[in-house]
C-alpha cells in the first residue's frame, strides 16, 4: 500500500480507496471529506468529524449507533469511535450502502492522538457537554471551521475539557448526547443539512403527507 505523509508531515496517511480497513488500529488513517454544495453557497465549508469516546460496549451501542447514524444524515463526514466494537461500524456501514453518502467509521481510535492529529491539521475541537458555553452563543466562532465535535457516554476525562478549544452546551440541562449532536450539526449548518441529498443510494424516500414510498434503485 503506497503511504503518504500528513499535513503535519509525520504520520502516515492512508488513501482514501483503503477507507474501513484501517492497518493501524488507534492511528487515525485519514479524514475523509466531502464538501457539500448548499455549504459551499453559504460560505460554510465545514469538515465535521464526531469522536465519540467513552463508548462501553452492550451498554452504549445503540446509542452510539444512534450518535453515527445523526453525524451522517445531518451533514457530518464520519464517526471516530474510541473503542473497539466493530459492530457498529457494520450497522452504520450497512445503512451509507442503503442509503448513500460517503461518511466514514473508525473504531479503535485512540482519542488523544485523533485531537492532537486534528489540532495539528488546523481543527477546532468542540467538547459537547452541558457545563459548557451556550450554542446560541457560539455558533458563529465554530461556522467556516473545520470541526472535530467530542461526545462523551457516560463520564468524560477532565482532560478533554482542557484539550477541546470549545465547550459547548445544547442548553446547561442535562440530556442526550445524540440531542446535543443534532442541535449542533443544525445551528451550524443554519437548517441546510435538512436538504441534502446523498449520491449513490439504492433507496430514496419520497416525502409523502401520508403513507409511505420509497424508491428502490436498480
Ligand atoms: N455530565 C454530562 C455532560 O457533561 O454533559 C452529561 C452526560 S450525558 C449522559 C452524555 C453526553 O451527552 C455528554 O458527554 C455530552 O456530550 C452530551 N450532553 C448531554 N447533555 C448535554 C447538553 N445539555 N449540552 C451538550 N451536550 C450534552
Amino acid at each position: 500500500m503506497a503511504e503518504r505523509t500528513n499535513a503535519a508531515g509525520s504520520r502516515p496517511v492512508v488513501p482514501l480507496e483503503h477507507l474501513g480497513s484501517n492497518p493501524n488500529p488507534g492511528v487515525i488513517s485519514h479524514f475523509r471529506i466531502k464538501t457539500l454544495s448548499h455549504l459551499q453557497e453559504d460560505n460554510l465549508i465545514m469538515k465535521l468529524v464526531v469522536l465519540r469516546i467513552g463508548h462501553r460496549p452492550v451498554r452504549d451501542k445503540r446509542i452510539t449507533t444512534h450518535v453515527g447514524l445523526t453525524a451522517r444524515a445531518l451533514g457530518a463526514s464520519g464517526m471516530l469511535l474510541a473503542a473497539d466494537d466493530p459492530k457498529i461500524k457494520e450497522s452504520i456501514d450497512d445503512v451509507t450502502r442503503a442509503w448513500g453518502g460517503d461518511f466514514f467509521v473508525e473504531t479503535d481510535v485512540n482519542w488523544r492522538e485523533a485531537i492532537k492529529q486534528w489540532k495539528e491539521q488546523g481543527g477546532m475541537v468542540v467538547h459537547l457537554t452541558m457545563y459548557g458555553l451556550n450554542l446560541p452563543d457560539v455558533t458563529s466562532e465554530m461556522q467556516n471551521r473545520d470541526l472535530m465535535i467530542i461526545v462523551g457516554a457516560e463520564k468524560v476525562p477532565p482532560a478533554i475539557y482542557d484539550l477541546a478549544d470549545l465547550n459547548v452546551a445544547a442548553g446547561s440541562q442535562p440530556h442526550s448526547e445524540v440531542a446535543a449532536l443534532a442541535l449542533l450539526l443544525d445551528h451550524l449548518q443554519n437548517g441546510r443539512e435538512l436538504a441534502r441529498t446523498f449520491e449513490g443510494e439504492r433507496r430514496e424516500i419520497v416525502p409523502m403527507r401520508k403513507g409511505k414510498r420509497v424508491i428502490e434503485m436498480t
